[in-house]
């Protein structure tokens, strides 16, 4: 400022001096007062370019230099620059960050929109996008009631009520692929909601899945118990002689095995779903597991024919000789229920043929071939859901629990394996497990 007041008085005193010397030239009487005018003047015009240069530098956003700028003008020019500076980091920093939230709920697994006072779309991520159907373009400003028409959501909208959240079908959903989405809206800001939603099928699924389950134990354990207390009772308030008592004690004696069996194949499950999969320090030769197998198919068909008078023609063709990667118990258990699936369901005198061959990818099969009834297309695919049975009462009555081809699947599954079923209704089945390369050693 000194200096823009010094150069004013340094023009009106030049302008002053100048107007003093012409009237000493020129015999004119006001020409110091027109000098100091002329001086002012001088100065006015020369601020108002420097003001005029600040100006047109400011138009580009401060981009340039201050070439030719003195005092207060620079001063100006250099201060705003600087502010102008300021506040394009802040604003490039401030769009860096928006940019980075919105990415991140870009990516997130749950939908996100976010609607403005009147429940109009203002943005949303992809997810919501498979959710709703809504893309945050296309429907930008767009009502969200307008587009999900979903009648338990509308009412929920309209509630304002958003303390919980509620369940919908996705757009995907159908009949046979339900997609169940739990949604919930979140007030915050000037009126403005943020509407979340998450897919919950798998839950709803496992709840589904873990309901079921209750019930049929429950109701597995239940049958045999209400038989075993009626005998109880039949014990307690008949007279019976020695052999009635024996017959209705081996009965009961039948039902209690019956809920062991249960109880024991449920323990396997858990077992097995429980604890990590067996890894391949362990290996056992593959004539081990035959022979046992061979051994309890002997026993079961001998039990169950036993009446019939004619057992089951039992074919091993095992000349595979190998070394099997895995944990004995559960390999012995999963061939073993296949093969007395064989004989039970299989009528007495009929063929089962169990063999083992190397596979062209240098793994094992292991396949147990019966002549029983078959099975038929519809159930095939659903032989292996706990407690899923095609001719219930032949299960039973065989001792089954529902749960052998479960956990056949459980212990292929965890050595790698895969379990193979093929039917044909009136002919009979084969179930075939592959093991991988890499758990089997052949010896020839
Ligand atoms: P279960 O204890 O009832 O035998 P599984 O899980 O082992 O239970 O088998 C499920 C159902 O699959 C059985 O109830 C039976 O209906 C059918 N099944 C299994 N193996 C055979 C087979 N070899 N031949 C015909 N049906 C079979």
């Amino acid at each position: 400022m000194l200096f823009r007041a010094l150069f004013f008085l340094f023009c009106l005193t030049a302008g002053g001096l100048v107007g003093w010397w012409v009237k000493q030239q020129l015999q004119l009487s006001n020409g110091p007062w027109i000098g100091v005018t002329a001086g002012g003047v001088v100065w006015f015009v020369l601020d108002a370019v420097g003001a005029m240069r600040v100006l047109a530098y400011l138009r580009v956003n401060g981009n340039s230099e201050s070439h030719g700028l003195l005092g207060v003008w620079k001063e100006v020019f250099e201060r705003s620059r600087r502010l102008l500076r300021d506040r394009d980091r802040l604003l490039t920093e401030s769009q860096r960050r928006l940019q980075d939230f919105l990415s991140a709920f870009q990516v997130s697994p749950n939908g996100v929109v976010l609607l403005d006072s009147q429940a109009r779309i203002e943005w949303c991520n992809q997810t919501a996008t498979h959710h709703f159907g809504i893309m945050a373009q296309r429907d930008l400003a767009q009502i969200i009631g307008n587009l999900v028409r979903d009648p338990g959501f509308i009412a929920y909208l309209a509630s304002r009520d958003y303390q919980r959240s509620v369940t919908m079908p996705g757009r995907e959903s159908s009949p046979s692929r339900p997609v169940v989405l739990s949604v919930q809206l979140h007030p915050y800001g000037d009126g403005r909601t943020l509407l979340l939603s998450r897919d919950i099928t798998a839950l709803e699924q496992a709840d589904a899945m873990r309901r079921d389950f209750v019930a049929n134990v429950s109701h597995e354990i239940r049958t045999p118990l209400t038989v075993l207390a009626g005998f109880v009772e039949t014990l307690q308030t008949l007279e019976l002689d020695d052999d009635e008592r024996q017959h209705y004690l081996r009965l009961m004696a039948h039902q209690s095995t019956r809920m062991q069996t249960l109880v024991n194949d449920l323990l396997t499950l858990s077992r097995l779903e429980g604890s990590p999969a067996p890894d391949l320090s362990c290996w056992t030769p593959l004539s081990q597991l035959m022979a046992q197998i061979w051994q309890d198919a002997l026993s079961l068909s001998r039990l169950i024919t036993a009446e019939q008078g004619e057992m089951h023609q039992l074919v091993f063709d095992d000349k595979v000789d190998a070394e099997l990667a895995g944990d004995v118990s559960e390999l012995l258990s999963a061939m073993g229920n296949l093969v007395s699936n064989a004989i039970r369901y299989t009528p007495a005198g009929r063929v089962i043929t169990v063999s083992t061959s190397k596979t062209p990818e240098n793994g094992l099969m292991f396949s147990v071939m019966d002549t029983g009834p078959g099975i038929a297309p519809e159930h095939v695919g659903r032989l292996t859901e706990r407690f899923y049975r095609v001719d219930r009462s032949r299960s039973r009555d065989t001792g089954g629990t529902g749960l052998g081809l479960a956990i056949v699947k459980h212990v292929t599954q965890r050595h790698s394996a895969t379990l193979t079923i093929e039917s044909k209704l009136g002919k009979g089945s084969v179930f075939r497990v592959d093991f991988p390369q890499e758990r089997v050693r052949f010896k020839n």
